[in-house]
């Protein structure tokens, strides 16, 4: 029988839309902020990562612009032919500098993206010990790491969401010569933080790396801004650390900060970092301009801000609805604070209802999150006003109660 790829795509498409499951994306029209222009309205928006609220800073867009007239736009090639410029050296040696009270004898690589940054670590980690390798992944990892332990085909085990005895029993049988934990530091639906120091024990006790994603991390936690190494004061060579630059630092990009001896080893072998190209160089010349906005006192005082913002939303939310099963407020202290509602259906419904309201906040439904668990995943950031927050709360407030007591619920 011949069957028709199109159309066959397009029978798929209908089931997900029937189970609420089909996504879309909105058409910005101005620059990313707390007040974004979409389909001709102003809408305050509580959905970007960025948490610093960098991503259309004046700085930055300055240094941009500086870097494009010394290197011009594109790098040209891949980093290893001809598109590794001063920029980007002085970038890495940045990046490894500000790490270096966590990671001794460090060392960075920048990739492009954060996920090609994990593909990188976990694919190349893996072809050096081929069968020797044993991966320990946390249940709610990035899709990136999931790819990169796919990729590699390596070996490898799921430990249970935040669930370390578990872990440990995994590692306690294990017969790898080499073994790999690896976990999101700030679980991106969730906002919780992993328990590093504990995982970093259980590293150290079997002999064990530890991978961490910091994404939501890097530029928002530590007094510094360096990350989740710095909130819990690790420093240990068994530590490898991927940090993304697209969220808190404003603009795009990732790195992976570790041993120098892994570092060229990913240099040599990783191929998401050999075979594309170069990050343009302006954009690791401005990217230096945001780590010093980063670790200085304007960085310092967005942290600050953003930490009031945090408190209070969880304060108004607590006050409306105190320990209610439903919905659920997940204790979060990061800038990720997601309210679980469950089903699809709802969860989409508030999150209209809230764009008729003049608010953007996306619907987050499997696969993405576990079935049952679909939720609004607010994020706040150090350029929302608290003024537009409570705005934000008067608004989601009533709807949230609304959504509790009707089974049907009706925008
Ligand atoms: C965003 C994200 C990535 C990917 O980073 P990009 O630079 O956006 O590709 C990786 N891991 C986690 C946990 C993330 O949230």
């Amino acid at each position: 029988m011949e069957v028709d790829l199109f159309s066959l795509l397009n029978k798929q498409l209908d089931q997900l839309s029937k189970r609420q499951l089909s996504r879309r994306r909105r058409v910005v029209d101005s620059a990313c902020g707390p007040e974004v222009l979409l389909n001709g309205r102003t809408m305050l928006a509580f959905c970007s990562n960025d948490y610093l609220g960098l991503a259309n800073d004046e700085r930055l867009f300055t240094a941009l612009n500086k870097g494009v007239k010394q290197h011009g736009l594109g790098a040209g090639a891949s980093a290893l032919i001809s598109g590794h410029y001063r920029a980007h050296q002085q970038l890495e040696d940045a990046l490894a500098a500000l790490l270096s009270d966590h990671i001794p004898n460090s060392a960075a690589l920048c990739f492009n993206t954060g996920y090609m940054a994990n593909l990188a670590l976990i694919t190349s980690i893996s072809a050096a010990f081929q069968g020797q390798l044993e991966v320990f992944s946390e249940r709610l990892n990035h899709a990136s790491l999931i790819d990169g332990i796919r990729l590699a085909r390596a070996n490898y085990k799921v430990y249970p969401h935040a669930d370390l005895v578990a872990l440990e029993k995994m590692l306690a049988s294990s017969q790898a010569a080499i073994k790999l934990l690896v976990s999101d530091s700030v679980f991106s639906m969730d906002g919780r933080i992993a328990n590093l120091p504990q995982l970093l024990e259980l590293a150290q006790h079997y002999n064990a790396w530890l991978l961490v994603d910091d994404a939501h991390g890097f530029g928002v936690l530590g007094s510094h801004g360096r990350g989740v190494l710095e909130h819990f004061n690790l420093c240990s060579p068994r530590l490898i650390y991927m940090g993304t630059l697209g969220k808190a630092a404003g603009l795009a990009g990732a790195f992976v900060c570790a041993d120098k001896r892994l570092i060229n080893w990913m240099l040599n072998t990783a191929r998401s970092y050999i075979y594309t190209t170069a990050m343009p160089p302006a954009m690791a010349q401005a990217l230096q301009t945001s780590l010093t906005i980063i670790s200085g006192p304007d960085g310092n005082q967005r942290r600050q801000h953003l930490q009031a913002l945090i408190a209070l939303f969880r304060q108004r939310f607590q006050a409306a609805f105190g320990g209610a099963e439903s919905p659920k407020l997940l204790p979060s202290g990061t800038a990720i604070q997601p309210i679980v509602i469950g089903d699809n259906q709802k969860t989409l419904q508030v999150s209209q209802a809230l764009e008729q309201r003049g608010f953007w906040v996306p619907a987050i439904r499997p696969p993405t999150v576990a079935p049952k668990t679909a939720r609004l995943r607010i994020t706040l950031s150090a350029a929302h006003s608290v003024d537009q927050l409570n705005r934000f709360l008067d608004a989601l407030i009533p709807l949230l109660k609304n959504v509790e007591q009707k089974d049907n619920y009706v925008v």
